[in-house]
């Protein structure tokens, strides 16, 4: 918890000591935007944010919230207004009995993940450090073990949440049901996942298998991948990492990883069996590590280090692989330095979901991160992702939510039926829109 927990929370105008260093906490992404809310209210307590809202309310400004300012865009940090940095609140609980655990937005995904797996528990949490279940919740959450368990929102049994008013309340599936549909999000989330699949008593291995490949089996290795997506099992997650910094590769290399969760070591060789028809011509191939769950988000840090700049951007497609190669052949001949990437992911989702507010998805994820650490690089790394992307648009399904780039390049990141309702829940509990939608969107 929080050990400001007791004491109220501080405020910052623009122009005043402090304002600048509390704008600069509020992100990730060095690369912070060019934008300056009038007022910065760092909460420590859920009354702090209820004051904060009716404050805001009685001077009819617009908010921003803050979790745990992941966002790459920096949606959160608009001009004028005011934004509320809810990062404080990070309590969390976890009740092994009814394998239910309560979050605040600011609690960490990684902490939480490390303190279910004390408890035997399992939660599919953001694939990195430092992500914040406010945000991460809120636009559907693709963590680990995602393609088993769903987005992690699916998780979500309920929610309390401040309203435009000011006021605390609860949602549920029987209580403010609209809300629980529109969000997911909130002050306080309450979710539960058993660990992988169900039995707590059963064994449980975690691991992956990694091979590498160099820049001239990137084409082959690209295509082996969309023909295995479909049949990979859903306890894999098979991810193409290209970068210019792999090891045993000069140039651009490719780097195919393929984390499983399962129930046995049996379990785990047969999930990964798939691998066994990967193209010929790696320069390295692992057999299956296991590997502690802290372990592979320390390993997938590598790729996301803290201080530096981002300009990130993605899309979701079903397109064949013929379409997609000339774009995919664009960004290798492109990609800029290491820790700069293109991460391919294997999704198929399944045909139906729950019933919810949340980002689209389709069979394949492709998401590109401009990373580096000089801002005199900014003219020649910053806009490779979005050009690259938007040059493959009209292969695109849609966008989403966790790599978005909504301000710079509009697209479609839910489905039309749900951002009318959505749209429709909004105009209904926040007729004055004080909460701010995505950039993008009027
Ligand atoms: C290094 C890195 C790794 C990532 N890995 C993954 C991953 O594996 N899977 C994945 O799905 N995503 C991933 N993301 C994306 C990340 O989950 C999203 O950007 C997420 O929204 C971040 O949540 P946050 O609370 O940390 O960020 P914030 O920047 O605080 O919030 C993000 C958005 O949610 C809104 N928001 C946040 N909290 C609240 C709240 N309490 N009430 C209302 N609105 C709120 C903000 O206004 C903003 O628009 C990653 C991002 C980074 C930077």
């Amino acid at each position: 918890m929080s050990t400001e927990r007791n004491k109220p929370g501080r405020t910052f105008r623009r122009g005043e000591d402090g304002y600048e260093q509390a704008r600069r906490e509020c992100s990730f992404n060095a690369r912070l935007a060019e934008r300056y809310p009038d007022i910065i209210v760092q909460a420590n307590t859920v009354a702090d944010v209820q004051a904060a809202v009716k404050a805001a309310k009685r001077d009819a400004m617009s908010i921003g919230v803050r979790s745990g300012g992941h966002s790459w865009a920096g949606n959160h940090v608009r001009d004028g207004g005011m934004l509320l940095d809810v990062s404080r609140l990070d309590d969390m609980a976890i009740d092994g009995k009814t394998m239910t655990a309560t979050a605040g937005p600011g609690a960490g995904g990684h902490t939480l993940a490390m303190a279910l797996a004390k408890a035997g528990l399992f939660f599919p949490a953001g694939h990195c450090k430092g992500v914040c279940v406010g945000g991460y919740l809120l636009q559907g959450g693709f963590g680990w073990h995602s393609r088993e368990l769903g987005p992690a929102v699916e998780s979500v049994l309920a929610i309390d949440y401040v309203d435009a008013d000011g006021e605390l309340r609860h949602a549920s599936a029987t209580e403010n049901a609209d809300m629980y549909w529109a969000a997911r999000g909130g002050p306080d989330f309450r979710r539960r996942h058993p660990v992988p699949p169900s039995a707590l008593s059963a064994p449980r291995v975690m691991g992956l298998k990694v091979a590498i490949y160099p820049g001239d089996r990137i084409e082959e290795v690209f295509r082996w991948a969309h023909r295995v997506g479909p049949e990979v099992p859903k306890a894999v997650e098979l991810m193409l990492i290209m970068s210019r910094q792999i090891p045993l590769v000069r140039g651009p290399g490719l780097m195919v990883i393929a984390p499983v969760f399962a129930n046995s070591l049996a379990e785990a060789r047969k999930a990964l069996a798939f691998m066994k028809s990967r193209p010929g011509g790696a320069r390295l191939a692992l057999p299956f590590v296991p590997m502690k769950q802290d372990w592979m988000y320390t390993r997938t840090m590598d790729h996301y280090p803290d201080g530096h700049r981002y300009a990130v951007d993605n899309m979701w497609t079903h397109a064949s692989i013929d379409d997609l190669m000339p774009g995919i052949r664009r960004i290798a001949e492109t990609l800029p330095s290491a820790p700069s990437h293109m991460l391919r992911m294997n999704w198929s989702p399944p045909k139906t979901r729950s019933d919810m507010a949340y980002s689209v998805e389709d069979d394949t994820y492709i998401a590109l991160y401009g990373v580096w650490k000089d801002a005199a690089d900014d003219a020649r790394i910053a806009s490779w992702a979005e050009q690259n992307m938007a040059a493959m648009a009209h292969l695109a399904t849609g966008m989403q939510l966790a790599d978005e780039n909504l301000g710079r390049r509009p697209a479609r990141f839910m489905r039309e039926d749900h951002l009318a309702r959505l749209d429709g829940i909004r105009s209904l509990r926040d007729p004055d829109g004080r909460f701010h939608p995505y950039m993008g969107r009027p």
